[in-house]
């Protein structure tokens, strides 16, 4: 059955187990995250097989699929969590995400309630502009939470600003740790600090010491590092491939015919004059992928442009004649993973070899 994501997992068992590595020669505790999977349970084993212990996730549905599934936590939330939801955070996860002190005191009174404990990270924003107390006000709010189980503090990058770490943000947390430290007699365990977009300063020795936790997904799962704009030489990217079936071959002018307003999503879409060209529909579409995010992995296929079912192709310089029926193969960026494993139209074939 056409599409198909075809996950491999000791691929993905391999890049946590290098990370794992990294991380730990830097003194820093990884969690493996697999919300871009959806809290895959197969992923998540191939993360525990490779050592890693705590599962990141950023929905508790996932979890909650997981759990069902046998996979066994420690779980973190990474999503600060919704009101709504404070029970269930309570009941299944074990660490979680905060920004504000309303959210500290209505868990830590449920936590106390059912007798469990929950262990806090208040997330502070060095820059990234997402969730987090900014970080010149982070010492004054998170002080407020003292008496609460906040174990630590902790920050993203790149997912929103698409900010780059670096030591000057990581110092500022630090800062942060030893003046709740010193002056709010709270214990910060944890400084967690990073995620994929972080990687690199641990490869390149300048993480500060202190730094002792990173939150990793894409580069476990993916083997990129999009922040960065780079292909993480050291990991594999065969960790997931999507097969789209070709139901047309034709050959066609590069340029419509005829006036043109917006495409089906009221895009504006550029055509350059190549002349006649062959192309290539496959049964897959924007309710599947991103289709800016295709790589075809076979060379001379070129992707054009999507609308919800179709993906064009043009095949004119791909080696072989590509026909009706064939299969063609792309690798996938983070946001055109999310949606294959997002859609229910798209088949997830899982292999460990
Ligand atoms: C998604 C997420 C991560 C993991 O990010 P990657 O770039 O996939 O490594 C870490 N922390 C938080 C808060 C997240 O939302």
């Amino acid at each position: 059955m056409f599409p198909r994501l075809l996950i491999n997992l000791d691929e993905v068992e391999q890049n946590a187990r290098k990370v794992l590595d990294l991380s730990k020669k830097n003194g820093v505790e990884l969690v493996g995250v697999t919300k871009v999977t959806l809290g895959d349970p197969l992923i998540a084993e191939a993360m525990k097989r490779a050592g890693v212990e705590i599962i990141g996730e950023s929905r508790v549905k996932n979890v909650e699929r997981m759990l069902k599934a046998g996979i066994k936590g420690p779980f973190m939330l990474l999503r600060v969590p919704m009101p709504s939801e404070f029970r269930k955070v309570v009941e299944l996860f074990d660490y979680v995400l905060v920004s504000d002190p309303k959210v500290v005191n209505g868990l830590q009174e449920l936590a106390d309630e059912l007798g469990k404990e929950l262990k806090m990270i208040y997330m502070v924003d060095v820059g990234d502009l997402r969730e987090g107390v900014w970080f010149e006000r982070a010492v004054e709010e998170i002080s407020q939470c003292s008496r609460c189980n906040v174990v630590g503090i902790g920050t993203n990058f790149g997912c929103y600003a698409g900010v780059i770490p670096s030591s000057k943000h990581m110092k500022i947390l630090l800062d942060i740790k030893e003046q709740l430290e010193r002056n709010h007699n709270m214990r910060i365990e944890y400084v967690s600090a990073g995620n994929t977009s972080a990687i690199l300063m641990m490869e390149r020795g300048d993480l500060p010491q202190g730094i002792n936790q990173y939150r990793v997904g894409e580069a476990i799962v993916l083997g990129t590092d999009v922040t960065n704009g780079r292909v993480i030489e050291w990991l594999s990217q065969d960790t997931f491939v999507l097969e789209a079936e070709v139901i047309e071959v034709k050959e066609k002018p590069s340029v419509p015919f005829g006036e043109r307003g917006f495409d089906a999503f009221g895009r504006r879409v550029e055509f350059e004059d190549r002349g006649t060209r062959v192309r290539a529909i496959c049964a897959v579409g924007e309710q599947d992928v991103d289709y800016r995010g295709l790589r075809p992995v076979e060379e001379g296929v070129e992707v054009l442009h999507a609308s919800s079912d179709h993906l064009v192709l043009d095949v004119t310089d791909a080696k072989r004649n590509v026909s009706l029926g064939d299969t063609i193969r792309f690798r996938m960026n983070y946001s055109c993973l999310l949606r294959a494993m997002t859609s229910p139209f798209v088949e997830k074939v899982y292999s460990r070899a």
